[in-house]
């Protein structure tokens, strides 16, 4: 095989070797022994813990929380149930939970799972790559039943569109104050610059591998607030890690590789943002010349994420002609992709089932050259030449 040339970085990341070396060199023990092996897994825990509330906006004697957990799926289905089991919910009228459209399935389908138990979903629309916040508005006004949840993510894994999470979530809690506002930024993590007070969010997730580190591992952030009021209550009985919302022996190895790349990141963000918005001007001009457009947000996105159309080629044939040359991008989502369905995100965006049918997601980092881009270009354009003959 030739050079191979990653660019799908929103569906998972190399470990660095700073994160290797943390898996490596953690300790074996289980955090909750109580012998000298326990207290050093113990003491590296709340190591990792203080280092990825840093990346957060966290100080040491901050009493927001941030847990653990296995993936970035696991911390929105926490999110999500433990906040419709956190109260006593009247059966015919349980509350209603309000998501942006074409959120990741992790948010998605919990929140059907509640739909059937007789919670009201609504879906904010996000056509053109934006919350709808006029519709959010109207949706907030007519709320036949408590809003109780509402879940934006901060950038979609599909379009790389940065919601503006800051304002839906203000409307959210003028309206309802009691209401957890739940931020899924897994796309959005040291990608650019926020924080959970920053958005105004009370509940935020993010995941290890897809920020250079092993997976395994993922965070919720929960705010003070939410615990003190009870607004949030463990899910899965257990042995009671991780204040009883996540019980299951904690992945040390995995959860300190997570922290070593999170420090990493954090201390790169800027110099990273930048690297890879040249990187992106170069992929743009570069699908201009070919004529090619790109699913381009009406507003802020991320510059690492292309959702990139194709002139009447199925996204998977252009992807398995890519992945023949060593060029490795995906269709829609990773997800999605293998599920074989229609991408929500790009339905939401305002593609026709069609046209969904015809995108390949680029998604690239810092640790991407500008010969992964020219490698993408090349393989575009003889790839549209050699297809578009077949047809
Ligand atoms: N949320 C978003 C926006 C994602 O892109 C992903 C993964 O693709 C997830 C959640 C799920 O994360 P994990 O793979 O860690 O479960």
């Amino acid at each position: 095989m030739e050079t191979e040339h990653y660019l799908d970085q929103a569906a998972t990341t190399k470990p660095s070797d700073a994160a290797l070396l943390a898996l490596n060199k953690a300790a074996w023990g289980n955090p909750s022994s109580a012998h000298g092996i326990g207290r050093k897994a113990a003491g590296e825990l709340k190591d990792a813990r203080i280092a990825v509330g840093k990346t957060f906006g966290l100080s040491r004697l901050s009493k927001d929380r941030i847990f653990f957990t296995s993936c970035g799926t696991e911390s929105n289905n926490i999110a999500l149930f433990g906040t419709a089991a956190a109260k006593k919910r009247d059966p015919a009228r349980p509350g209603t939970i309000l998501i942006s459209a074409g959120e990741h399935p992790s948010v998605e389908n919990p929140a059907r799972v509640l739909e059937k138990q007789g919670y009201r979903i609504v879906r904010i629309p996000t056509t053109g790559g934006a919350l709808d916040l006029g519709f959010l508005e109207e949706a907030l006004g007519s709320a036949d039943s408590p809003v109780i949840f509402a879940g934006f993510m901060l950038a979609n894994n599909e379009t790389g569109a940065v919601y503006d999470v800051k304002s839906a979530a203000a409307l959210v809690k003028r309206s309802f104050p009691d209401a957890t506002v739940h931020c899924d930024a897994v796309q959005a993590y040291l990608k650019r610059k926020f924080t959970p007070l920053s958005l105004g969010v009370d509940t935020m997730t993010v995941s290890a591998h897809k920020i250079h580190a092993v997976r395994g591992a993922g965070a919720l952030y929960v705010s003070e607030n939410v615990i003190r009021r009870k607004n949030l209550v463990p899910v899965m009985p257990g042995g009671g890690q991780e204040e009883g919302f996540r019980s299951g022996t904690e992945n040390l190895p995995a959860i300190a590789s997570f922290a070593a790349a999170a420090e990493e990141g954090f201390a790169a963000l800027a110099e990273n943002e930048a690297k890879v918005r040249a990187l992106r001007e170069r992929l743009d001009r570069g699908l201009a010349e070919l004529g090619l457009s790109v699913n381009r947000p009406a507003g802020e996105f991320l510059p690492g994420l292309a959702s990139i159309r194709l002139p009447g080629i199925r996204s998977e044939t252009m992807l398995n002609y890519l992945s023949g040359r060593g060029v490795y991008v995906s269709a829609g989502s990773a997800c999605s992709a293998a599920a074989k369905k229609k991408s929500e995100a790009l339905l939401a965006f305002g593609l026709s089932e069609n046209e969904a049918d015809s995108v390949i997601r680029a998604s690239f980092d810092a640790t991407n050259g500008e010969d992964d881009v020219d490698a993408l270009l090349e393989g575009l354009k003889d790839g549209i030449a050699s297809l578009q003959r077949k047809k």
